[in-house]
């Protein structure tokens, strides 16, 4: 009983966790695989929004000139010179990916810099009412339209809503005109805020999404290792490696001995529990770099990069091993044909697929339960 109540609270914030950040309990590999999809998938909405930001800024420098009593030439300066100085340095930045990190920073100072600037020549002054609206603006602008990340639009928002209420409370508005000003700060704070936050959620749901769909199309449903257009992929990328520059890698090709008796005996649900159990000898017993692939029925292909023929005769020896020691379910023992072969100058993935077939072939002649090189 205790346990229950003790446990409510706990899922309760856990639920209300991840209905704010999908993302809570990935791992640290995870989130910034997000990092950088996020980044890369903002960043034509940076550079645009900086250079439309930089032209407004330029006609808001010249309004200014007419509109403002004092301080012509520092207001020219900062709000037609430095402030889409910044601007133009983000968008720049964005074209180039080595630039990245520095071009969130440089948006993530702009902001504070602009309010700033903002409140240096107009707070106190008369007409004060006419320019605070940059400051508003300027808030929803970091959260909801920058591109910037949560996280980075809230320090940065946070910051600049420090210095606007620090000002305003140290040098005090009328009273009524100081809660307007102040409920309009607390308007575009929450509202970008709460902009930013289901902007951010939909953006970890998408990549999510993204991130099952693409393994859903690259392995194969029965057994979850890869399947033929991903093995395949791996394998093409692996011979023109080789080709490149010369390093050897290997195939082991993989078919189970009388496999077609397991169905026929036992029925096709037990066939499938099989093929399960031999695809998980094969993942635990080989190299992390090697990729595992299921070509079909109750074949496998197996990629060994930087493996001689040498090697991979080792490797299909400790799988063979690994097979026959092990007791499966229903059938208890089964026994499994290897063809081994490595990269020999190969013009196409086809001359080498043809040459483990062979070797395979020849495993299967002589007898079954053994390894053959080619
Ligand atoms: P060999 O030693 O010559 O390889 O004999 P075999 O019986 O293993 O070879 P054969 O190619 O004649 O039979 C393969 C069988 O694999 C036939 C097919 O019913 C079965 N099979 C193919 N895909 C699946 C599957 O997804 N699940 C199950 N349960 N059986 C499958
Ligand atoms: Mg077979
Ligand atoms: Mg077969």
């Amino acid at each position: 009983m205790l346990a229950t109540c003790q446990e409510k609270p706990v899922r309760l914030i856990q639920h209300l966790k991840q209905s704010l950040d999908p993302l809570h309990d990935s791992s640290p590999a995870t989130c910034a695989h997000f990092a950088a999809w996020y980044r890369h998938a903002k960043v034509a909405q940076i550079r645009y929004v900086a250079f439309l930001t930089m032209a407004l800024y330029l006609v808001y420098a010249a309004i200014e000139l007419n509109v403002a009593s004092d301080a012509h030439g520092l207001r020219l300066l900062l709000h037609g010179g430095v402030i889409p100085g910044l601007l133009l340095a983000t968008g720049l930045m964005s074209f180039r990916p080595t630039l990245h990190r520095p071009m969130i920073a440089v948006l993530m100072t702009a902001p504070t810099f602009a309010v700033a600037v903002n409140l240096h020549f107009n707070y106190g002054h008369a007409d004060f009412a006419h320019f605070a609206p940059e400051l508003y603006l300027n808030l929803i602008w970091t959260f909801a339209i920058s591109g910037l990340r949560l996280r980075q639009a809230m320090l940065t928002a946070s910051i600049s809503a420090l210095i606007i209420l620090a000002v305003t409370f140290t040098d005090s508005l009328q009273p009524g005109v100081q809660r307007l000003h102040l409920i309009w700060i607390l308007a575009s704070f929450s509202f970008g805020l709460l902009c930013a936050q289901v902007l951010e959620k939909a953006y970890k749901e998408i990549f999510l999404q993204h991130r099952d769909l693409a393994l859903s199309a690259s392995t194969d449903g029965l057994t979850g290792l890869w399947n033929r257009a991903r093995i395949d992929q791996f394998f093409a990328g692996e011979l023109a490696r080789a080709q490149r520059y010369g390093t050897p890698f290997s195939l082991i090709l993989m078919d189970i001995d009388h496999f077609k008796n397991v169905n026929d005996s036992h029925g096709h649900t037990v066939g499938d529990n099989v093929l399960r159990q031999f695809a998980t000898l094969l993942r635990q017993n080989v190299r992390n770099v090697d990729k595992v692939g299921r070509l079909g029925g109750e074949e496998f292909l197996i990629v060994l990069p930087e493996a001689d023929a040498q090697q991979a005769r080792a490797a299909a020896t400790l799988l063979q091993q690994r097979i026959n020691a092990f007791v499966f379910d229903t059938v208890q023992h089964k026994s499994a044909s290897f063809g081994v072969t490595q990269y020999d100058g190969d013009r196409s993935t086809q001359a080498m697929l043809d040459r483990v077939d062979r070797a395979l072939y020849l495993a299967k002649a002589n007898g079954r339960d053994r390894i053959e090189v080619l």
